[in-house]
This record gives C-alpha cells, sequence and structure tokens, in this order.
C-alpha cells in the first residue's frame, strides 16, 4: 500500500465533497470558499504540473511565497508528486536565499511575483532548473502553468521512511539546520494529535499562522485535513478578525504573543469565545500570567504543548482524562503535559545517565515522529543521537511526580557562573512575579573572574516605573548569590523572530562586551 502522507489526508476528506474545505478572504477583502474538491483537484493540477518537469527521484521544491491557499495546495501537490517539500521564511532576504537554496540544491523554487528578479538569479545559480512564482491573490506562472494539467492525479508511491519535507529550524540558537521530515514522521503525529486533542465531526479551526514552520504547516494543517475539518484561513494574524471569526469555529492555534495581543482586545470575554472548543499554544513558552488571565477572560484554559522542527510534536498537556497518567486531565500552565503517546522522554545529565524525578537536565526523546536527520550535516546528525538512538532536543527541563514536563530553557542558554549552573528560566520566573515587570530575558556573558555571569533584561508594563537596581536588589534577598545577575537593563522590547521566540544570541552579542 502506499505511505504518501498525502493518502491519508486525502481518505480524511469528507464525502461529500460539495462542502466548504476553507474559508478565506482576497487580499482585496472579498470572500473566497474553497470546497474539498477544489482542494483535490487544484492541488491535482499542481502535482501534474510538477510531474511534467520530470525531476529526479527526491528532488526538492523551495517555496518562499506569502501566505495563501494555493501556498497549501502547493505542498499538498508536492506530496502527491512524491518530491520534498522545502519551505521558507517569508522575510528571508538575499543572503539567507542564498544560503538555503545554496545547501538545498532544489530543483523548483517557488517565489512572489516581486522577488522573481533576485531569487532566479540565486536559483540558477545554484543548479535550479525550474523558478516559478505565485502570488498571494492567485497570480504567477505557477497557477498559469498548472491550469493546462489535469485536475485528477493518482499519489505517487511513497515508503513510509521517504522523505516529504525538509524544514529549517528557525535559527534560534545559531544558523538554520534542514531537519529531514518523512511520510511516516508527519502521519504518526497527525493521527496521534488527532486522538489526543479530541478533534471531532464539526470542528472548524481558526487557522492564522504562517505556513513555513511545523505549528502552522504541520500541527495546524495535517489537524484540520485529517479531521475532514473546515479552516477559517487568515493570511495574516488579525486579532480583530480572529475575534470575529470565534462564533464559527471550534479550535485555534497560537504562538504565545498572539494570545497576549488577544487578550489586548476588549471584546475578548466569556460570550465571544462562547462556540470554541480548544484553544492551544505552542513554539515558546507559555507565561504564566497569560495563561491565568485567558481562563478568567474566556474561561478557557489553554492547552500548552512542546515540539520542534526535528521531532514535531512531543509532548502535550491533556485534552481529557489521560489514562496513561493516572486519568489526570488538568491542563497546567508553565508546563508542557505529557509526553504524547508512542513518544519516549527523559532527563538525563551529561553523561546521558536519567535523572530521577524533578531534577532538571537534558531532554532526550524517541519515538515515530523523530526526524531522519540533518539535511547534508552526517557529523552534526550523529552528534545529537546518542549510541541508544535518543534524540538530544537541547532543551533542558523536568519531569515532575505527576509525569508533567516543563521546560527550563535550552542547554545553549544555561550560564555556568564561578562553576555554578544557573538556568535563567528559574531568575526570568522571578523577575516576571515583581510588579510592573511585563518580561524578562537572562543571558550569559563573558566574565574575567566567574567566566561567565547574567545579565537581566527586563519589559516593563506600559507606564510602570522599574529600577534594574530595585529588580536586583529584590532578587538578592529571594536566590542565592550565585544566580544574580550583575547587571540589569530595562528595554522597550526583546527581540524577537517571526515565531515570537525571544533571540537570545542577539542579546548575548548586543552585551558582550559588558564585563571584557
Ligand atoms: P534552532 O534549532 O535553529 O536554534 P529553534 O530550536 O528555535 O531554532 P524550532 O524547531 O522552530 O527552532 O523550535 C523548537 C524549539 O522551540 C524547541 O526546542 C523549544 O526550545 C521551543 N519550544 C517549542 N514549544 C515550546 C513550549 N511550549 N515551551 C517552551 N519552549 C518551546
Ligand atoms: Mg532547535
Amino acid at each position: 500500500s502506499n505511505s504518501n502522507l498525502f493518502c491519508a489526508l486525502r481518505a480524511a476528506f469528507p464525502r461529500d465533497l460539495d462542502q466548504i474545505a476553507v474559508e478565506t478572504t482576497s487580499p482585496q477583502g472579498e470572500p473566497l470558499h474553497y470546497t474539498w474538491r477544489d482542494l483535490d483537484h487544484a492541488s491535482a493540477r499542481i502535482a501534474n504540473l510538477l510531474a511534467s518537469l520530470k525531476l529526479p527521484e527526491g528532488s526538492r521544491v523551495a517555496v518562499q511565497v506569502e501566505k495563501s491557499v494555493e501556498a497549501m495546495l502547493l505542498y499538498l501537490a508536492t506530496l502527491r508528486a512524491g518530491y520534498v517539500f522545502l519551505p521558507l521564511n517569508t522575510a528571508y532576504q538575499s543572503g539567507e536565499i542564498e544560503y538555503f537554496v545554496g545547501n538545498a540544491e532544489p530543483a523548483v523554487v517557488v517565489c512572489t511575483p516581486g522577488n522573481f528578479g533576485w531569487v532566479s538569479k540565486i536559483a540558477f545559480k545554484a543548479g535550479t532548473q525550474h523558478v516559478f512564482t505565485l502570488g498571494d491573490d492567485r497570480t504567477g506562472s505557477l497557477l498559469e502553468r498548472a491550469a493546462h494539467h489535469k485536475d485528477e492525479h493518482v499519489p505517487v508511491a511513497r515508503d513510509a521512511d521517504d522523505l516529504a519535507a525538509i524544514l529549517y529550524t528557525s535559527g534560534t540558537t545559531g544558523r538554520s539546520k534542514g531537519a529531514m521530515l518523512t511520510h511516516g514522521n508527519l502521519l504518526s503525529n497527525a493521527q496521534v494529535l488527532k486522538d489526543y486533542w479530541g478533534w471531532k465531526t464539526g470542528d472548524v479551526l481558526i487557522h492564522a499562522l504562517p505556513i513555513f514552520h511545523v505549528h502552522g504547516l504541520f500541527v495546524a494543517i495535517h489537524g484540520a485535513l485529517i479531521n475532514g475539518s473546515k479552516m477559517i484561513w487568515m493570511a495574516k494574524f488579525d486579532p480583530k478578525a480572529v475575534l470575529a471569526a470565534m462564533p464559527r469555529a471550534t479550535v485555534f492555534m497560537g504562538v504565545p504573543t498572539l494570545y497576549v495581543r488577544l487578550l489586548a482586545e476588549p471584546g475578548l470575554n466569556k460570550e465571544s469565545a462562547k462556540n470554541m472548543r480548544l484553544f492551544i499554544a505552542g513554539s515558546a513558552p507559555l507565561l504564566i500570567e497569560t495563561f491565568t488571565e485567558w481562563q478568567q477572560r474566556t474561561g478557557h484554559t489553554i492547552l500548552e504543548r512542546y515540539g520542534m522542527s526535528e521531532t514535531i510534536m512531543l509532548t502535550s498537556n491533556p485534552y481529557a482524562a489521560d489514562t496513561r497518567h493516572k486519568g489526570q486531565s488538568e491542563r497546567r500552565g508553565a508546563t508542557v503535559g505529557f509526553p504524547l503517546p508512542g513518544v519516549g522522554l527523559r532527563v538525563v545529565d551529561d553523561a546521558n545517565k536519567p535523572l530521577p524525578v524533578g531534577e532538571i537536565g537534558n531532554i532526550q526523546v524517541k519515538g515515530p515522529n523523530v526526524f531522519k536527520g540533518y539535511w547534508r550535516m552526517p557529523e552534526k546528525t550523529a552528534e545529537e543521537f546518542t549510541a541508544d538512538g535518543w534524540f538530544k532536543t537541547g532543551d533542558v527541563g523536568k519531569v515532575d511526580e505527576r509525569d508533567y514536563v516543563s521546560i527550563v530553557g535550552r542547554s545553549k542558554d544555561l550560564i555556568i557562573s564561578g562553576g555554578y549552573n544557573v538556568y535563567p528560566a528559574e531568575i526570568e520566573g522571578f523577575i516576571n512575579e515583581m510588579p510592573g515587570v511585563a518580561e524578562s530575558a537572562l543571558v550569559g556573558v563573558p566574565h574575567p573572574d566567574f567566566g561567565e555571569v547574567g545579565v537581566a533584561v527586563v519589559i516593563a508594563k506600559p507606564g510602570a516605573p522599574l529600577s534594574p537596581e530595585a529588580i536586583v536588589a529584590a532578587l538578592k534577598s529571594q536566590l542565592a548569590n550565585f544566580k544574580i545577575p550583575k547587571k540589569c537593563f530595562v528595554v522597550p522590547e526583546l527581540p524577537r523572530n517571526t515565531m515570537g521566540k525571544v533571540q537570545k544570541n542577539l542579546l548575548r552579542e548586543q552585551y558582550k562586551g559588558l564585563f571584557a
């Protein structure tokens, strides 16, 4: 049988193909609808176009376009045609595209009509054969060419172990790496999540995330498609539009900053969220304050989950009572819940020895969702797996006596000060609780005596007076001396990437000379 992921997604389409599958608005603001038949036919045309190019086996299709339903159809078409989908962040400029296209050597590149000039130059230099354009308003050569092809297509046979996509990591800790994901990785995760999050007939997903990352591309799209659920598709996140869609929807997925922006809408309350079944958060830590405020305002408890490009989803707070974990059903803030069914998770010390319950260490994982390796980085891949096959996530965390996992930070963010380990999340937690503090980040910078010391970067709540000295003084009464930041700054905002992740590497760079 054919393990092509598209077959499983297609099999989940509702029997009545004339139902609405995607509801969206054009860039000019007019309403647009796609039926399930439209998704099937339009992705078939693009798949036939790709097939007509006679690309070599395993060819990459690199895509840097604005979010649109057609961009999703291009993803589905790439699966159908048996090639490898490679989405690229829309914010990337020529320096970045040159690196990614040079590294991935795609046979096909699809870019926006406006970028064709410089992208095609880079692509042809890297040996790419075909460059198409796709606008967010259904313009461009990709659809023009696809229109000449048939709207029927039989998915190319793929094994579960064949590559379906290469996702470049967010580059939070260094240069992005291409995570190679297989049809089997993606399908197994989609099936587990369908069950674990209680997807049911009649669910409607608000899709407001970018589609060049795991969250928007896989968790959200696969989630809706494999349940035959309608999507309300938004090209950009707009809190007012999300609010307006909630009475017609049941599921929302967002990175933490989206929840913060929704909370700033006075119209967000129990009434406006009445029809919703589930709010899911991930990609970056959700502040406990956001979690609590959301509960008070809407009556809903956000379900936080944890995953990464290399593994898709790993852990999740329970949607309902989890029989594998003493029937616990509580969604706990500041935790990422339990390892998903089929996922093995352990916390180990630096010698890969498992640690007792409650102790902080390196998180390692195993399972059908774990990727095949980093694209063209065999040494890096070998380094990141233990001899017995556990993947080193690079995240630091713990598992408590109730089996809940929490993430404390990244191993690269760990500060070793005078020989002592300082976990930034612990200190950030104390700072965040101080009156007038909105958020904070602690980073390590070089120091002649201690090797490294912590520098705290703090954001004040609007209008709140904050003194760096007072923050440090307050910490001194609560924490051991080696954990106290040697310097504190109050600044207007933290540097973030598109997924809302704080870019600590930029802060480290900015403050590295403080004690040198
Ligand atoms: P790079 O690997 O290039 O440094 P990245 O790790 O940020 O970038 P992604 O794969 O997009 O790239 O992100 C995965 C990471 O996001 C996880 O390893 C984890 O650190 C973080 N993350 C995801 N979900 C959560 C969560 N719920 N809470 C805390 N951190 C999370
Ligand atoms: Mg990473």
